[in-house]
């Protein structure tokens, strides 16, 4: 029965462990019932899918997700943690832990080894220092991945889902783009967390495609062309790609703006993906 998410638990769980909590894992545990439920069922995870849970810190959402899926695979960096998730997680047959950082874990090995090579469904509160390069690697690895659902700061959320001429639009905004389909499932006030964060989060769902929306001859070199455009933000977009490490030419790039019928002048928050998916076929031609 999950029952950390009643406040009285967990802080009776942290107390028996005289637990320290760990500012530099970006550790805010949740506290409320309403939003795990709503995490859970937003997810979409059945009884066959096999769920990755990156950072179960002492096992609140765990809990939630070992009721309603086949298996659940938990990384947890914070080796301190694992004693108290062992005694958290006892009442579930169907949780394995591993005590690793996500950035290095094998997800591909994972996929393979507990689910014969299926897609799986991650779900997480994640640790907010490093959303993007967790994010970023689910999206650009090759795990085989159906879904991600995860808590993220509010103004991260709105950056994976916003578009060209707004000021949080960038290399993340293009990359979920790519990869995914994104839909904002709820919006979670401080409070929800023990220690409370100092800004508001949101659960986000990305559903992956298994086509992209649009078509590039080299994925890879069109995300090294985004990130060089966005990396100098307040310069054109020709001269953010020549201070990058890409080898063009002033030249090659203008003409490629021409043939687009795009300014010499224009910045690179301006271009669409399929204006960069353009570019990124003309100059790497
Ligand atoms: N899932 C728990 C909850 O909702 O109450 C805890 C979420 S807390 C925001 C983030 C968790 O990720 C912490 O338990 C932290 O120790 C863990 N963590 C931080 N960095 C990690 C990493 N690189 N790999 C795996 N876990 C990490």
């Amino acid at each position: 029965m999950a029952y950390l998410g009643k406040p009285a638990y967990t802080i009776a769980v942290l107390q028996k462990y005289d637990y320290i909590f760990k500012k530099q894992y970006g550790q805010n545990f949740l506290i409320n019932e309403g939003v795990l439920e709503d995490i859970t069922e937003g997810s979409g995870i059945r009884e066959d899918d096999l769920v990755l849970e990156i950072g179960p810190g002492i096992g609140t959402m765990t809990q939630y997700l070992a009721e309603k899926a086949g298996k659940v695979v938990a990384v947890e960096i914070d080796k301190t943690l694992i004693p108290i998730l062992e005694d958290t997680l006892s009442e579930y047959d169907n949780v394995i832990l591993i005590n690793d950082d996500i950035l290095k874990v094998d997800i591909t090995g994972i996929a393979r080894k507990y689910n014969s090579g299926r897609p799986i469904k991650v779900v997480a509160n994640l640790p907010y220092y490093i959303t993007t390069p967790i994010v970023m690697g689910l999206l650009e690895g090759d795990a085989p991945i159906d879904s991600i659902t995860v808590m993220v700061q509010k103004e991260v959320a709105e950056r994976m889902r916003c578009g060209p001429g707004t000021k949080d639009y960038g290399a993340l905004s293009l990359a979920v783009g790519y990869y995914a389909n994104a839909k904002v499932i709820l919006n979670v006030s401080p409070d929800c967390f023990i220690p409370q964060p100092k800004v508001g989060s949101a659960v986000i769902k990305l559903d992956l495609y298994d086509e992209p929306p649009v078509e590039v001859r080299d994925p890879s070199y069109m995300f090294k062309l985004i990130r060089a455009g966005f990396n100098m933000r307040r310069k054109t977009l020709v001269n953010a790609l020549l201070g990058g490490s890409l080898n063009l030419s002033r030249e090659g790039i203008e003409k490629a703006l021409d043939k687009m019928e795009l300014s010499r002048t224009i910045r690179g928050e301006a271009l669409t993906l399929e204006q960069f998916a353009s570019l990124s076929d003309i100059l790497g031609e």
